[in-house]
């Protein structure tokens, strides 16, 4: 077998050893311009870079009592296991820093285009592991620590994981850096550094109870805080005629503080860079109020400023109009667009090459208001026209939308950009004026295409509506599925997909080194043993070499085992948490996932009900023919959104039936997984037989923890929405259970509900329906906002018309699992067709058919630190 650990990073450690050879001067620079001290500085660098750190296990334990004594100023003597994390993490991030500066200087001599991924939230879940199997230096740090009397996954344990993002759309974030930096491209990651990630949900009572995330009460070992990066962001204030051009002054300025996080690739040397903006008080006093003699007053308006950075908001997928909402992202986004013009422009050379060396990716709107802050420096500090300026701009953009709900999609009052952004405001008026002008010349008489069109949606008030924006700033949109792009085309967007924009679909992908190789290691070890190679952890497509050995009773036997493992990991967990044994026999049947209404938590819970029911009317000879099942559910509910909030009551208060009535024991438990983040998930998902993704079809754009379930060896009970339609395409229809009407059915079928014209007749549901009504589960301030939203006439997302269909899909789950033989077989198969959902194939269609970047592998010794 081909084993491939850290083969790249020794090859350039082993360089290292002659350094003349790799710090020379090559060809980037002109020795003839160098002055003798610079000369000489550079030999300095390059002796002392001989020197970087060493791998060896003696090695790497004096680099982690050295921090734990010079950086921690703790003793020795005395080391507990945070501390001991906080060193080794300090003693990771040093290797990183190593490899981070050289791949960063690389690019700049090389000058390549990067891509630049902006993004109001990266979900990175914990570093420590994935940085150290990324390094290849696991095996090392596992004998280190273990020689100073600490076991690697305890010191792991220590570390707070990082929630600075709500759920896929962030995590989406996170996998597309490790796949970056794993494939060699040249990317930043540019996000918000919140004080406050996303709230710990605990359960009291059965209610969702939010904790405030102040995650860096023990600072952050990963991030390089960099006093010296910082830019001001201008707020309010007015636009000045300046004779030739416009000029924006006054208001209120914060200072960007740059934080940056190295981000290393697996098995390579290159590393990159996520920085995250910090909002702290401007230096620029305004003297004015502290010659007014209010000087403390002066100084609590300086503090204000930090606010901005203070805290992640929640997606509800509504709308959550907040100004502050509004000042974050322009806060990003300016403080970005200035780093970004700054390296841009170290070179000489016309504003209008932009374009060749700078691709910035918007995730979903949030970042849009960047379009238009590049036309205003453009335009107003480097004098271009606006002709140009739009030409350069828009070749610099592309745009990811994330959903077709239309309450989902950003808008901002014109009046509050007006306040908050006066020039930006005056720049989408003339863009949406150009943009509306030129389309009635080509449909003339179409007043109603014009208002769909249109970047500002008139009414009262008048919104900027964000969307709009992002398409005609952008020269490519993307959707994330093949459902959702032709949605997107046709049902979002379809006078501009009509128009000749470019609509193209991205299909999501997950990384397999956090989601096969790190969560998972023993199925790693089964792939790996039986591919020969573990080439797949940077090939995913490997995978198909499974699949000839399906038959292979040891190849089903090491599957099998590994699955056990996997759930005994949970049972453990579930032990811990609620002091309930449950059998690994059992088929794990999980759904976790952000609560919401369209992810129809709901139709899971009265499934579950129905079973239990089922299972009640038994005799004994049938129970034994029951599959025993744990079900596990887990996400959390946006603080404000009272409606999902019942759905984690309702869903604890069957629990406490369930796994409290003594008629049931094993064949039935049931648990809400409380505060479901990264972490959790790592320890979840190898756990499952079966996941649940039953949005209502045309609901999910995508989904990624589809894909993750099905990489661990589970199978999918779903719909036929997002991603799922093409996992099920990838691994096989018999290797699926799907229920439930399509897209096209859905306006139809909602309307028959709401008017009578169907009506939903199964005599499982209406026996839930009166339990829940009786108040059997949980008080009636849950049960009646739920029964309201089970009648007919409310039943938007379809919950209790899919449910016959639901429960005749969980039948053949339930049969299927009963064949052992058969059941492998299908997890073997569907984890040897997964090749596609890697976000390294995702990444790759973006490089290529999006922001035209070329890979640029570290070569050692190309680079002259000039
Ligand atoms: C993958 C992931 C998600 C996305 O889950 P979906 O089921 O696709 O909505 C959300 N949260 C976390 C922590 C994840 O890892």
């Amino acid at each position: 077998m081909k084993a491939r650990t850290s083969s790249f990073r020794d090859l350039v450690h082993g360089t290292i050893s002659a350094p003349e050879s790799r710090y020379s001067v090559t060809g980037h620079t002109t020795p003839q311009d160098e002055s003798e001290t610079s000369q000489k500085r550079n030999k300095l660098l390059s002796s002392l870079m001989s020197q970087y750190l060493a791998r060896d296990v003696p090695a790497i334990q004096k680099q982690i009592i050295h921090h734990f004594e010079y950086t921690l100023a703790r003793t020795r003597y005395n080391m507990d296991p945070f501390g001991a994390y906080q060193a080794t993490a300090l003693s990771v991030r040093d290797r990183l820093i190593e490899s981070w500066n050289d791949t960063q200087q690389y690019f700049t001599e090389r000058d390549v285009k990067r891509v630049y991924y902006l993004s109001l939230e990266f979900l990175m879940g914990r570093y420590l592991t994935n940085a150290l199997m990324n390094l290849g230096i696991h095996n090392q740090f596992v004998d280190a620590l273990h020689g100073i009397g600490f076991e690697i996954e305890q010191i792991a344990h220590e570390e707070r994981d990082p929630g600075l993002g709500n759920g896929g759309l962030g995590r989406l974030a996170a996998c597309f850096m490790d796949s970056l930096a794993t494939l060699n491209y040249p990317a930043w990651g540019y996000g918000i550094r919140y004080k406050y990630g996303m709230f710990e949900q605990r359960i009291k009572d059965g209610h969702q109870v939010e904790i405030p995330d102040y995650w860096l009460t023990h600072g952050n070992p990963w991030e390089i805080e960099r006093l010296d990066v910082t830019y001001p962001v201008r707020f309010g204030g007015h636009v000045e005629h300046t004779g030739h051009g416009f000029k924006w002054t006054g208001g209120s300025i914060v200072r960007a503080v740059a934080y940056d996080s190295p981000i290393p690739g697996y098995d390579t040397y290159n590393t990159l860079n996520l920085r995250l903006w910090s909002a702290q008080p401007a230096k620029e006093f305004d003297l004015a109020s502290f010659s007014r003699g209010d000087y403390y007053g002066a100084i609590a308006d300086k503090e204000t400023s930090e606010k901005i950075s203070s805290v992640l908001y929640p997606n509800d997928s509504t709308d959550a109009g907040k100004e502050l909402r509004l000042k974050q992202q322009f806060f990003f986004v300016s403080a970005t667009l200035q780093d970004i013009l700054r390296r841009f422009k170290k070179r000489k050379r016309p504003l209008t090459d932009l374009p060749t060396k700078v691709a910035i990716q918007l995730n979903d709107t949030h970042p849009t208001i960047g379009v238009v802050e590049l036309m205003r420096i453009l335009m107003d500090r480097e004098g271009m026209g606006w002709t140009s300026a739009w030409t350069t701009t828009k070749r610099v953009f592309s745009y990811t939308n994330h959903t077709v709900l239309p309450e989902a999609l950003e808008k901002w009052s014109v009046s509050l950009m007006e306040k908050l952004l006066p020039r930006h405001m005056q720049i989408i008026y003339e863009i949406n004026r150009r943009h509306l002008e030129a389309t009635a010349q080509k449909y003339p008489n179409d007043g109603h295409k014009l208002q769909r069109m249109s970047i500002i949606e008139d009414g009262y008030p008048k919104m900027v509506r964000m969307a709009q924006l992002a398409v005609v700033g952008s020269h490519t949109v993307n959707g994330v599925a093949a459902i959702h792009s032709g949605l997107v085309a046709s049902r979002l967007f379809p006078d501009f997909a009509k128009d000749g924009y470019r609509i193209v679909n991205m299909t999501n992908g997950v990384t397999p080194r956090r989601w096969v190789q790190q969560a998972n290691p023993t199925l790693a070890a089964v792939i790996s043993r039986w591919i020969e190679t573990d080439e797949w952890v940077v090939n995913f497509e490997l995978c198909k070499g499974l699949e000839k050995y399906v038959n292979n009773a040891d190849l089903q036997r090491e599957f099998t085992e590994s699955k056990l493992e996997n759930k005994k990991r949970l049972a453990a967990y579930i032990k811990r948490q609620f002091n309930v044994e449950v059998s690994t026999d059992s088929l794990f049947d999980i759904q976790i996932k952000r609560i919401h209404e369209y992810k129809r938590q709901l139709l899971n819970i009265l499934g579950v009900i129905s079973r239990y029911n089922s299972i009640k009317r038994m005799n004994a000879e049938q129970k034994a023919n029951v599959v025993p099942k744990v079900v596990v559910i887990g996400g959390k509910a946006a603080a404000s959104y009272v409606q999902a909030k019942h759905f984690i009551r309702l869903i604890n208060g069957v629990s406490n039936v369930v796994n409290n009535d003594p008629d049931i024991g094993d064949l039935l438990k049931v648990f809400f997984l409380p505060n479901y983040n990264v972490t959790l998930a790592e320890v979840i998902i190898p756990a499952n037989d079966i996941s649940q993704h039953i949005s209502t079809a045309g609901m999910e754009a995508s989904g990624t923890s589809n894909m993750k379930f099905v990489m661990n060896g589970g199978l999918i009970i779903g719909t036929m929405d997002g991603a799922n339609i093409e996992i099920r395409e990838e691994i096989g229809e018999d290797n699926m259970f799907v229920f439930g009407l399509h897209t096209p059915e859905i306006e139809s079928a909602r309307k028959q509900l709401k008017y009578g014209e169907y009506k939903v007749d199964d005599s499982r549901l209406s026996e839930a329906m009166r339990q829940i009504e009786s108040n059997m589960y949980c008080g009636s301030s849950t049960s009646r906002p739920i029964m309201d939203a089970l009648q007919p006439y409310n039943d938007f997302y379809l919950v209790t018309r899919d449910f016959t269909s639901y429960m005749e899909a969980i039948d053949r789950v339930d049969q299927a699992f009963k064949d052992k033989t058969s059941w492998v077989k299908k997890t073997i198969i569907a984890v040897a067709r997964m090749g596609k959902f890697s976000s390294d194939r995702t990444i790759r269609e973006y490089a290529e058919q999006i922001w035209d970047i070329e890979c640029t592998p570290f070569i050692p010794g190309s680079i002259s630190y000039k």
